[in-house]
């Protein structure tokens, strides 16, 4: 089933074009690294988000310190299907590395690190950080930034990027600014 699955999604994946959008099946294939779950799962069809799929993401992008679930602007599914579809791996697994936060938990994390924002759009389920197993980070963050569909922020010594649907801007953390301007 497993194999079936897979090739059923490489077939889906060959209708990812933003010219056949109105027309095609669009798939998530996420893996938890919190939790080590895995998603692979099609969330729309055409024009139309389906629900079913859409609750169980929510649930897969759960806080995962709390439990605590939120409903994800599904917008943010479709800028990381255009990202993996640009950086020409449609079928690629993404690592999620953070999804929902509850308000207390993002407090939390920023008392102990830094790099967290107040107003953070985790507790707004409008946000997920990020990377993919055998892309460059860098080149990730580059192909994200090139969608300008909303936030993207940059953290290197983590190793993954930040993608959100708020308005577009970019940001890095802890990164030399010379190494990251013109773009
Ligand atoms: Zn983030």
């Amino acid at each position: 089933m497993r194999r079936a699955a897979r090739l059923l999604n490489r077939v889906q994946c060959l209708l990812r074009s933003p010219l056949l959008r109105s027309a095609r099946i669009i798939a998530c294939f996420f893996y938890n690294t919190h939790t080590a779950e895995r998603i692979d799962i099609v969330y729309r069809r055409g024009d139309q988000y389906i629900s079913d799929a859409l609750a169980k993401l929510d649930f897969f992008l759960r806080d995962h310190r709390t439990g605590d679930v939120r409903h994800f602007d599904p917008r943010l599914y479709d800028i990381l299907s255009d990202l993996t579809f640009s950086i020409g791996h449609p079928d690629g697994e993404i690592d999620i590395v953070c999804g929902y936060r509850t308000p207390s938990t993002n407090e939390s994390l920023r008392a102990h690190s830094t790099g967290v924002a107040r107003n953070s759009l985790h507790i707004q389920a409008e946000a997920i950080d990020l990377r993919m197993p055998g892309v460059d980070t860098f080149k990730l963050r580059q192909a994200a930034l090139a969608l300008r569909r909303g936030g993207v922020g940059y953290y290197p010594h983590s190793d993954f990027i930040h993608v959100d649907t708020g308005r577009v801007r970019q940001w890095c953390f802890d990164y030399p600014s010379s190494l990251t301007t013109g773009d």
